[in-house]
């Protein structure tokens, strides 16, 4: 039977100590312990179901971690307070100077700026590979390889990445295949397609309300105690924590998530429909004419679409310029970066959240400086926007 992650959390049946439909919201930085002994045990890991301090864990973080490991199919998950918080700390976690990551390098533009200009000071080597060319990965391993990256869908380009020969190709060299799932959580469950850990920016559309800025990693048990370790955990030392308010918030909204990412995809899927059929150069990996468009339906959860993200190419920066500012001021919805909200948000990629690519990198893998990333909005008539968009191109 296929696995299906709304299921998942619902089964879930998660309730506060008083019977509370929500679980009561942790306003403590720190517990008290009955006994020394106690306390020390849990320092060291060995106590099940202790708080200890809650940049360690948190009643509330605990909850909303383990919401989305349900949600993943993973044994366990930890919140952070920024999606870039989570891959940092997972890939510092894993990797030492001297090893070597190979990553897509179309991914987000700070995701790209850390694995080009911060690990290397570290010396940690990492390789920038196309991620939809497998023969490319499996020439990029080295026997010091620790991770291959990815996004499972690459932000802004919408290349889909291949996770089970992904993971195949790192599991037989020893290494671990890591996924942002950011853009595709519900229509993609990288841990059953093969990922070893998935990374969340839960600020986009687990959230989806835009009031502020978390993470996620879900992987095995085993790797999250690293994480948490007091002597060497990269979560425990380099210490962003998701403050126990915001996650009792975005638990509630996870447990809507299905419902945003059908209608995301719904809306996605009309105006990259009907933007084909005016002739716009559209990426949508909802058409059949994209390059991995039966790669995408062989590993999604088919019920919640191809997603709520789409690009446009408008030729040059200037003319995005013009249809962007027509389309705020023509109510289609806000000229902002970030994604997965309930209104319609488009940004400049090439200017904005890839900025930190240089030109020429843009230019080589695609990336044209008039492309436009649509995060489409939860509207109620798309048939309308559709229209309004009409007269603002
Ligand atoms: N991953 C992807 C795919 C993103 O688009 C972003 C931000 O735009 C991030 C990670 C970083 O997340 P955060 O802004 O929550 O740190």
């Amino acid at each position: 039977m296929k696995f299906n992650p709304a299921k998942a959390i619902h089964d879930l049946k998660q309730f506060g100590e008083f019977g509370d439909v929500n679980p009561s919201i942790t306003d403590s930085s720190t517990y008290t312990f009955l006994r020394g002994k106690t306390m020390e045990d849990t320092f060291h890991g060995q106590m099940e179901g202790c708080f200890l301090y809650s940049r360690h864990w948190n009643p509330s973080n605990k909850y909303l971690a383990d919401a989305l490991a349900a949600m993943e199919n993973t044994e366990s998950a930890w919140i952070t307070a920024s999606g870039m918080a989570a891959i940092t700390c997972a890939l510092l976690q894993i990797c030492k100077s001297g090893d070597h990551i190979i990553t897509s390098v179309t991914t987000y533009g700070g995701t790209y700026a850390f694995l080009k200009n911060w690990l290397p000071k570290y010396n940690i080597e990492v390789s920038f590979v196309d991620i939809t060319n497998l023969e490319q990965v499996r020439n990029a391993v080295k026997p010091n390889t620790k991770v291959i990256y990815t996004e499972s869908v690459t932000n802004p380009l919408l290349q889909v990445s291949n996770m089970p020969e992904l993971a195949a190709i790192a599991h037989s060299n020893g290494a671990k295949l890591m996924v942002d799932n950011t853009f595709t959580p519900m229509i993609f469950s990288p841990a059953m397609l093969g990922a070893d850990l998935v990374v969340y920016s839960m600020t986009k559309f687990i959230n989806g309300k835009n009031d502020c800025v978390a993470g996620a990693i879900c992987g095995s048990a085993e790797f999250i105690n690293q994480l948490s370790n007091v002597n060497d955990g990269t979560a425990m030392l380099l210490g962003p924590v998701l403050d126990p308010l915001r996650s009792s918030s975005i638990l509630k909204n996870l447990n809507t998530l299905h419902i945003r990412m059908k209608q995301h995809s719904r809306n996605a899927q009309y105006l990259a429909d009907n933007f084909e059929k005016l002739g716009l150069k559209i990426i949508y990996p909802g058409l059949q004419k994209h390059p991995q468009f039966m790669l995408h339906k062989s590993m999604m959860n088919e019920e919640f679409g191809f997603g709520g993200m789409l690009a446009i190419d408008f030729g040059t920066m200037e003319n995005a310029y013009v249809v962007m500012q027509k389309m705020q001021e023509a109510g289609v919805g806000y000229l902002a970066v970030s994604l997965g909200y309930f209104r319609t948000l488009f940004s400049c990629s090439g200017h904005s959240t890839s900025s930190e690519v240089p030109v020429e990198v843009q230019k080589e893998m695609g990336l044209s400086e008039g492309l436009v990333r649509f995060s489409v909005g939860l509207d109620n008539d798309i048939e309308n926007t559709l229209e309004i968009i009409k007269r603002c191109l």
